[in-house]
């Protein structure tokens, strides 16, 4: 009785030029169809030897950054979330770097969406929470303030309601609380809404972990989720943030997204906060909790621990001139 929509993608390989026999027609015929979903769906595309090349390189890559988690390549960055109103350290946020033996270190923005076709996110992810754990509790050894870390999980976490006791497991492994980390979702995560997405944040929010929907305004335009899942705060995409002082669309945006979060009792981070107009825009429209280079670029945890956790204070802010990408 339910009205279904069904497109259709289409690979195409043509005998003798693709291939010699119905198996090798059939394999690459396949490899055209999921191009052809890569390419948006509903459409066709034809057989390309580059598709295998590049599938092959998306392969190769793969097992390199497997291998490369087992050989302890990962590390883990940290960028000091400010509370503007003190000067505060008032978080943390957990940013993984590969730290490859020729190739120097290699952003998240390379490997992730490798990452996350192959499946590799899962280990991934449940490195970098056993690793931000591990963090806190050290820091905590360390008598250092405590403070959040807030660990990115990507969307195909939530379809797994496993993660739910991956997460109690870590916190219990290394003596933390729920309340030491947070977890950075994207607006996927609430789309997806299945009822294993609602329970698992529900199971995470009675351990006390707040959950933060990262790059808020980008995602989609549908907001009734907001009110049915358990959310703690929303994390204002960069690209709204850079301009707001001086484009007045992005201006209002970003003014909207801060009024509904506090009209609905959520938290609101902006995060990218460059300069100093940026962070007096913000402080004026009443977000005063923030992130961005202008507070402190993603350090390694030593620097980390040096710069925004020691000392008498959680206070000292430094400029961002003190720090090299
Ligand atoms: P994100 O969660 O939106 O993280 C913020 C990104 O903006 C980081 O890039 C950070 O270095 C950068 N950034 C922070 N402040 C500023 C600023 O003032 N200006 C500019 N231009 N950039 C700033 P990064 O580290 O390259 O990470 C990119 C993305 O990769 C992250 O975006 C996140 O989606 C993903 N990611 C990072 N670590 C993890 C992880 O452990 N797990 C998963 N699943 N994803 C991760
Ligand atoms: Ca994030
Ligand atoms: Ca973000």
């Amino acid at each position: 009785g339910q009205e279904l929509f069904a497109s259709t993608s289409m690979g195409i390989s043509i005998y003798p030029t693709d291939a010699s026999d119905a198996s090798g027609l059939i394999k690459n015929a396949d490899t055209a169809m999921y191009a052809a979903k890569n390419m948006g769906r509903n459409g066709y595309q034809f057989y390309d030897r580059s598709m295998n090349e590049s599938t092959l390189a998306k392969l190769e890559f793969d097992v390199a950054m497997r291998r490369g988690l087992s050989r302890g390549e990962f590390v883990l960055h940290y960028q000091p979330r400010i509370d503007t109103r003190t000067g505060a350290v008032v978080g943390c946020e957990a940013l993984i770097r590969w730290n490859h033996p020729t190739q120097g270190l290699i952003l998240p923005g390379q490997f992730i969406g490798i990452a996350e076709d192959s499946g590799f996110i899962i280990s991934m992810g449940k490195w970098v929470l056993d690793q931000a754990c591990w963090r806190q509790r050290a820091w905590r050894d360390m008598g250092l303030p405590r403070i959040p870390i807030a660990i990115n999980l990507s969307a195909l976490h939530f379809v797994r309601p496993e993660i739910v006791t991956e997460i109690h497991e870590a916190l219990t492994r290394h003596g933390i609380e729920g309340r030491d980390i947070e977890l950075e979702v994207t607006e996927t995560v609430f789309v997806q809404d299945t009822e294993d997405s609602t329970a698992i944040l529900d199971d995470l929010c009675a351990m006390g972990i707040k959950v933060v929907i990262d790059d808020f305004g980008v995602g989609f335009s549908s907001l009734n989720y907001l009110q049915r899942m358990s959310v703690n705060a929303l994390k204002i995409d960069r690209s709204f943030v850079n301009e707001a002082p001086h484009n007045s669309r992005n201006g209002a945006i970003v003014k909207a997204i801060v009024s509904m979060a506090k009209s609905l009792g959520l938290g609101v981070i902006a995060e990218g906060v460059e300069t100093s107009e940026e962070k007096d825009f913000l402080m004026g429209i009443g977000c005063h909790e923030m992130q961005g280079y202008w507070f402190g670029r993603p350090v390694p945890e030593k620097e980390f621990a040096q710069c925004h956790l020691s000392g008498d204070r959680s206070v000292q802010i430094l400029p961002n001139d003190n720090y090299t990408t």
